[in-house]
Parts: structure tokens; sequence; C-alpha cells
């Protein structure tokens, strides 16, 4: 460990009420004395303080000190907090005051976190929480990660850990100790081994639905040329309720906009700002982008009710589409629909949005028209698309995009909804459960016990690879780099 001592501003900066200042290391508590001319408050207790600058002496702000001696400390380390005034001034002054103590030197990202773990306070999928906590912008995304730092995948990956550890122990004591009357030791596990193995995969099938929630979920805005694409984006996005991020001043923002749709995280991607933009410069941000709206969670299709349905965009139809009919202030039939009271109000749910409306199997079959009353909304399409049914809106006059929003978050919570155990949340989680069950087959078919007992020691570090129980020194500085300063 080394001897420096970390400071940095834990808040925000700007104009503020309150900033915290965090500090840590050796040298705290002799920084506290010289920063405050006094000696030390009670530890965890908070205590008002004049603060000043050691080299000269002067005022620097009024502020609350927290001291919090090792190891009972966030980091393990000596370290305290220190509540100061908000604003750009006062922060500037008390930065300089105590780059002056002896040891001390501004923290970088995530390296109270990283020190957190190394002394062994946190385990990395809790230290990753913390991060994911900081970023979350909805409801799914802060519980999701709320559970993690408090220990749900720890807990998990420790267990079969211990149990691997376990399994391991009773086949090399048979390989020690042989009991001919057992017969071969590897099938006497293979019940428990099989067991481990199913928790396992299972849990890795829902690691899609851990990295949704945390990263947003990927819609698709798809359809001909002037289908109405864009204007649709602009609509959903100008709603307050539905914006997110807006993220204004990246190239991203042009082809992608952040919604909460029912507290999750969504990202919708207009697929014609994608090919508009392509014909200036194939940057490596749209080349990705692009490949993130071939690979969507969802895929709302739109053709317009003035044009035939198109065969490009019929092609992409599959399980994933919401089928949308635009432009339908066009369409003189839909207009009259929408001028009464059924708008928004037609039993939707699970119809239009869902699968079986837009299936590939569904197609080829002729539409059959729905009872009077439903078929508000749900009128079937004109040309090749004619056995389709698709949710009418308009983004001139407004009509249907309620219902939409409303559509598509049933989707939405559909895919992510919670269900039991916490999902795994990085690729970095995915890929190493993906290498302990390929570990655990190999095992379950290995020609000698003494082979397998090997195999079980890989499928356990994979496990403690994820938690940083083992050695991954190479790991670190790639999973702290997406932390905040003073963290
Ligand atoms: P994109 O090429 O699919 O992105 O389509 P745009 O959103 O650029 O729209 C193409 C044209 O259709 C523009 O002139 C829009 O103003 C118009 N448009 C879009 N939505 C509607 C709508 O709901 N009703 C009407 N009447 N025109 C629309």
């Amino acid at each position: 460990m080394t001897g420096e001592t970390l400071f940095a501003l834990a808040s925000a900066p700007g104009r503020a009420a309150i900033a915290v200042w965090r500090l840590s290391g050796p040298g705290v508590a002799e920084g506290l004395r010289l920063v405050t001319g006094r000696n030390l408050p009670p530890p965890r207790r908070a205590a008002l303080r004049r603060l000043v600058d050691p080299a000269t002496g002067d005022a620097v702000d009024q502020a609350l000190v927290l001291w919090f001696p090792g190891p009972a400390s966030f980091t393990g380390e000596d370290a305290a907090e220190l509540h100061t005034h908000g604003g750009r001034a006062v922060a500037e002054a008390i930065g300089a005051a105590l780059a002056r103590l002896p040891g001390f030197r501004h923290a970088e990202p995530g390296e109270f976190s990283r020190r957190a773990y190394l002394n062994g306070k946190l385990d990395l999928t809790e230290a990753e929480a913390i991060a994911d906590l900081a970023a979350a912008e909805t409801e799914a995304q802060r519980r999701q990660a709320l559970a993690q730092a408090g220990g749900a995948l720890s807990g998990l990956y420790d267990g079969w850990r211990a149990e691997l550890i376990r399994l391991r122990a009773h086949l090399e004591a048979d390989i020690e100790f042989p009991d001919e009357d057992i017969g071969d030791p590897v099938a006497q596990l293979s019940g428990q081994l099989d067991a481990l193995r199913s928790g396992i995969a299972e849990h890795l099938a829902d690691a899609r639905r851990g990295e949704r929630l945390r990263d947003g979920l990927t819609i698709a805005v798809v359809g001909a040329p002037n289908a109405g694409k864009s204007s649709l984006v602009n609509a959903l996005a100008r709603r307050d309720v539905a914006i997110v991020s807006p993220e204004a001043g990246t190239t991203r923002d042009a082809i992608e906009v952040h919604l909460d749709l029912g507290g999750y995280a969504v990202i919708l991607i207009d697929t014609a700002g994608l090919r508009e933009t392509t014909g200036l410069v194939e940057s490596e941000g749209i080349r990705r982008a692009r490949a993130r709206a071939e690979d969507a969670d969802l895929v709302l299709a739109l053709f317009a009710a003035d044009a035939e349905p198109d065969a490009e965009t019929l092609a992409l139809l599959d399980e994933r589409a919401v089928v949308v009919r635009s432009k339908v202030d066009l369409d003189p039939h839909h207009s009259q629909i929408f001028a009464s009271p059924l708008e928004g109000e037609v039993g939707l749910q699970g119809r239009v949005g869902g699968a079986a409306a837009t299936s590939p199997a569904k197609r080829g079959r002729k539409h059959h028209p729905p009872p009077a009353g439903q078929s508000a909304v749900d009128l079937p399409l004109k040309g090749g698309g004619e056995d389709l049914e698709g949710l009418a809106i308009s983004v001139k006059s407004g009509a249907g995009l309620d219902t939409l929003l409303r559509t598509l978050t049933d989707r939405v919570s559909a895919l992510l909804s919670d269900r039991g155990p916490p999902p795994p949340t990085r690729a970095r989680h995915r890929e190493a459960l993906g290498r302990c069950l390929a570990a655990l087959d190999t095992a379950q078919t290995a020609a000698l016990p003494e082979l397998a007992a090997e195999d079980l020691r890989r499928a356990a570090d994979e496990l403690g690879r994820i938690t940083g129980r083992i050695d991954i020194e190479d790991m670190l500085d790639a999973i702290f780099r997406d932390f905040c300063i003073g963290k």
C-alpha cells in the first residue's frame, strides 16, 4: 500500500450549498491537525472547525469535520470528510490548502474505491455497483445497483465458489485415499456438479437483462425514408416525462435519445439519423450505433399511412418488432377515428405491441378484420403488408403517441422486469461465468479425477475473478478507470 494520502472533492463541482471533500491515507490525522489548527475531533462525530491554509495560516472556510480512523472507514485507511461551503472559490482555496499538506495528493478517478477494494472493504462487484449507483438515471438502474452494492452478486459468486472448492477438496481426498468400493470419484460428484452448473447457467442466461437494465435497452426506429422516423423520435424526446439525458453536443445525440420508460432506461436509435450521417464521415461512433440498431432489443417499424409498406422494412419484422402506422392524419378514415373518444383507450396492450401481431409466423396469413371497436387503431396495412396490424400514430396531431409510449413501456418491462436473483451486470461478469461453465463441463467429462480437480479449480478461479477474490491485478486499471474522482 502506498504512503500517499489522497484527497478529492467527492461532491459535484460548481455552485452548491455544501461541498464534501474526502481524505484517505496515513497522513490524514496530521493533515487534519494542520488544517484545523486543533486536535482531532472524536471519531465519527461531526465537529465544526475553522479551516486554515497551513502555509499562510489564513482562514479558508468553516467546515464540519468528520474523522474516521482506520480500519473502520470506507477505504479501510485513516480517512476524513470535510463538509465545506460549496462554490468554486471555496473549492479552489480548499484544494490548494489540502495539496500543501505533507504527503497529500489529488486522487485519481476511482482511487478511494480501489483502496477500499485492496483493503478488503469491498469486493469488485460491490465497487462496480457504487459507480453504477452514481450513474443511475432510472429507478430500475438504481434498484439493481443498490442490490449489487449490498453484496447481492458477491454472495452468489462466493457461495458457488465455496461449493466448488468443497467439491474439489472432496475429489482430491478421493485421489489421495482411494476407496475401492465407491468407484469413480467424479461420477460420485456428478449430481452436485449438475446442480451447481444449472444454477450458474440460469444466472448467466439472465446476463442480457442485467446489462440492459444497467446500460439501457435499445429500440431501433426503422422504416422507409420519409416514414416519419425522425419526427417520431423528436416528438418522443420532447415529452419531458420521457427524457433522461439528451447529451447535447455529442455526435451521438443526433441518432440516440435516452428515455425513461416506466423506470427503465431506454435508448431510442433513429436509423434515419444513421443513414444521413454515414454520407459524411464513417466514424467509429456511427459504426457502433449502426451495429446497435441491428442488434436492438426492440424494433419500432414505421409504415406511413400514405404509402405502400416497403419490402425492406417488412423484412425486418420479427418478434422484436412493434409495428406502427405513421402519419395517419393523412388518412381520412383515421382522422375520423382519432376525433372519437376511443383514442388512446383502445385495448392495445399486448395486442398491437405484442409479438403475435407481427411475428413471421403470422405473416403470410390473410388479415381478418378485428371486431368493431378494436379496429380503431389496428387497421390492416395496404399492399404487401395487408396481413399486418399496426399501432396508428400521427406526430402532427399527437394522436396515438401516448398509446405508443404505453405499448413500448409494456414491452420493455416485460423484457426487463425483476425476476428473482440479481443478474450479472457487465460483460466482464458474463465472460467469466461462461469460462466457469466451460471448465465445469470439462470437469464432468474428464478422463482422470486429477484433471477434473484442476477443472474445478479453474471454474472456482473464474468466479473469484469476478469478485476480485483472486489475483486480478491486470484488470484493476480497466475497472476503476470508469469511476469519478472522489469515489
Ligand atoms: P424519416 O425520413 O423517416 O426520418 O421521416 P421524417 O421524420 O423526416 O418525416 C418525413 C416527412 O414527413 C417530413 O416532411 C415530416 O414533416 C412529415 N411527417 C412526419 N410525421 C408526420 C405526421 O404524423 N403527419 C404528417 N402529415 N406528416 C408527417
